[in-house]
């Protein structure tokens, strides 16, 4: 894809700018934060903006809020901009209660210069998710130019993403600094990849990722699986499963990418299997899944073959968690990816919400050579699905 339009070809100085970003931060049951990668993500764009002398107008959504504001309360983006007020160490941080109206009118009226103005959650206003026009123009007459930096939802047409943007001449609008990094590392990966190309794919199921895996099965030259998705393709070829996960109406398409995918293709040839899919079952080592037992992650002689063709990769992009990591006897597998290709000379790119996760928990995300902060986005920008919110801004 052409080089966008970035915020540093923007004018700024004594400009509000309006900045889409994505503060979809985890949040515990008490709507605390328990990671704050997000917000961090989103910090040398709107430190840009600030040090060109704009102020900032920053609105992102924030969990999946159903519109009954007693249950919504812990999507306030309230912490989330206190959050950020101690991150950003320094520049007036104020937050907005609603998504669009007078008060927010005022308060973005009142911003000087090097200020913040958060607003409400997009998703409390039923105008975001509809795309809405008139909703559109509310946020865009609160500014004089806009940014996107929201990759994780850069593949959805909310009316932030893309009826926002419209309402701003094409020179006023802009990508931010995170979306222009996973577009750098995405399309010189799909351009150019430094071969050999190995994926790594797992997670929990196929039909989650169709598309994603039929692109990937023509572009790369190893494609290595684990997961629950495993079971699914074993139960396709005829082999043992147990009790594990499988996609029983999705092994005609198991068969196709199979046979799509010839020997590129490498199913694990061990499994760590569990009596019940919980960290407290018995568990071991299995070539073959006996019935009533629960394939839950790949097994040692699979990981020492994956280890040895991510070190001999030029490029490894992996999605999709090797098992169920989430509890520690089913983490291994996981781990032992995340380190051999921290440990690898080829380019590494992770991507996924788990799968991010997972390095992030690991420790080993600065290791890598990029760690996608999009989910759905990422899985569809490498299917080589069109992205209206991208389509919007102009070419630099
Ligand atoms: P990503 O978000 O990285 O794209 P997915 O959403 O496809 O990944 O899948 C992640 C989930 O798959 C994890 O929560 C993990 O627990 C689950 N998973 C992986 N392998 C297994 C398995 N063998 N059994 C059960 N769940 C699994
Ligand atoms: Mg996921």
């Amino acid at each position: 894809m052409a080089r966008k339009r970035t915020i540093r070809d923007l004018a700024l100085d004594g400009k509000r700018i309006l900045l889409r970003v994505d503060f979809n931060v985890p949040l515990d049951a008490l709507g605390a934060i328990t990671d704050d990668g997000r917000i961090r993500a989103a910090l040398p764009t709107i430190r840009h903006c600030l040090a060109q002398g704009a102020s900032a107008i920053v609105m992102s959504h924030l969990g999946r809020p159903k519109g009954d504001p007693a249950k919504d309360a812990p999507f306030c983006m309230r912490r989330v901009a206190d959050r950020l007020r101690e991150l950003l160490a320094g520049p007036a941080v104020e937050v907005c209660d609603e998504v669009i109206g007078p008060t927010c009118e005022r308060m973005a009226r009142s911003l000087k210069p090097g200020q913040v103005l958060v607003l409400e959650n997009l998703r409390f206003h039923p105008g975001e998710k509809k795309g809405d026009p008139a909703f559109a123009r509310a946020l865009a007459s609160l500014a004089d130019a806009y940014g996107n930096d929201a990759f994780g939802t850069c593949h959805r047409s909310d009316a932030s993403m893309v009826a926002v943007p419209k309402e701003f001449p094409p020179e006023s609008r802009a990508i931010g600094l995170l979306v222009e990094r996973e577009l750098e590392v995405l399309d010189s990966l799909l351009a150019s990849p430094r071969r050999p190309l190995v994926a790594v794919l797992g997670g929990a199921k196929v039909s989650d990722k169709i598309g994603f895996v039929q692109a990937l099965v023509a572009r790369v030259d190893r494609l290595l699986i684990g997961g629950a998705m495993t079971y699914t393709f074993r139960l396709a070829r005829g082999e043992s499963v147990g009790s594990s996960l499988v996609e029983g109406n999705k092994l005609e398409l198991a068969r196709n990418i199979l046979a799509q995918a010839g020997d590129k293709l490498t199913l694990p040839v061990d499994h760590q299997i569990a009596e019940r899919p919980d960290s407290t079952a018995a568990t071991k080592v299995a070539t073959e899944i006996p019935p009533s037992w629960f394939g839950m992650d790949i097994g040692p002689a699979t990981i020492a073959a994956y280890q040895k063709e991510i070190a001999a990769a030029g490029t490894v992009l992996w999605n999709g968690p090797m098992g169920k990591f989430e509890d520690e006897p089913f983490a291994q597998g996981t781990r032992a990816i995340a380190l051999a290709m921290a440990a690898s000379p080829a380019a590494t790119i992770v991507g996924g919400g788990e799968s991010a996760e997972a390095v992030h928990q690991f420790g080993l995300a600065d290791r890598m050579t990029h760690v996608s902060t999009g989910g759905g986005a990422f899985l569809e920008y490498v299917e080589g699905k069109p992205f209206a919110a991208l389509a919007i801004i102009p070419d630099a």
